[in-house]
């Protein structure tokens, strides 16, 4: 796990298995923690890596239901988590999947946690709104497709926009169940503008980027879903991004879109 503190009052903490990021962001004395890190010591040691910086959460959101980001209570079992609407609804319609999808992956993985994942109090959030932060305001943005929910958030007084499972230099667009492609063109379209307005972009995986990089994956990025529409089996990926693993994700989006 690496943390990096990419503003004087936040900090992204990057868990060990696929870059996933969680984000803890400061305001007048309260402290907000955006996602999760995934392995079970990352999660045991978070509480005391982020005090260590001056950073003790008071409230937890997840930018989108999928397992890997929903795990914030496991490190602050008092909180509760905030999701946006749509992800409200999405928990509410597939019950216990977050739950199973964990359990799953960690058998594939040979994970063993201390306890199954339990989602506790779950407090939805109007998207598109704002919400609190010490004497900030922050925006929720919706940003659907990769899934069917997604809720990206920016805090204008730390130029900074953490988007949920977009623009990332280590993952292509990823149509996964319950997502579609032009949701994800919709949601690119809403980020472009956001992107412009912020100094550092946090995807949900992989590394931070700074505005004019952020931009440059978008581009790629409604490139790739063009190539995808169009059906194209080895479409040209970004270079970084050119790998089997990205390959098998583009299959995977093939298939969801016959
Ligand atoms: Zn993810």
């Amino acid at each position: 796990m690496r943390a990096v503190a990419v503003h004087p009052d936040a900090i992204v903490v990057t868990s060990r298995i696929w870059q996933t990021n969680a984000t803890a962001l400061r305001a007048g004395g309260e402290v907000l923690l955006i996602d999760s890190p995934y392995f079970p010591d990352e999660l045991e040691a978070l509480p005391s890596l982020l005090r260590q910086a001056g950073f003790e959460p008071n409230a937890l959101l997840a930018t989108h239901a999928d397992y890997d980001h929903v795990l914030g209570r496991v490190a602050f079992p008092d909180l509760a988590l905030g999701v946006g609407d749509p992800t409200m609804e999405r928990i509410r319609s597939e019950p216990g999947a977050a739950q199973r999808e964990l359990r799953e992956e960690d058998a594939r993985n040979y994970v063993v946690r201390p306890a199954p994942l339990a989602l506790g109090s779950v407090q939805s959030l109007p998207v598109p709104g704002y919400v609190e932060l010490g004497a900030e305001e922050l925006e929720l943005h919706p940003a659907d497709g990769h899934t069917s929910d997604g809720t990206a958030l920016l805090a204008g007084f730390a130029g900074l926009l953490v988007c949920g499972d977009y623009l990332s230099s280590v993952e292509i667009p990823w149509i996964s169940p319950g997502g579609s492609l032009q949701d994800y063109r919709a949601t690119l379209a809403r980020l472009a503008p956001l992107v412009e307005r912020v100094e550092t972009v946090v995807p949900g995986h992989g590394p931070t980027h700074p505005r004019e990089v952020a931009l440059r994956i978008l581009g790629e990025d409604a490139d790739y879903l063009d190539a995808l529409e169009r059906g194209e089996e080895r479409p040209a990926l970004p270079r970084e991004r050119d790998t089997p693993r990205q390959r098998e994700i583009h299959v995977e989006n093939l298939t969801r879109l016959a």
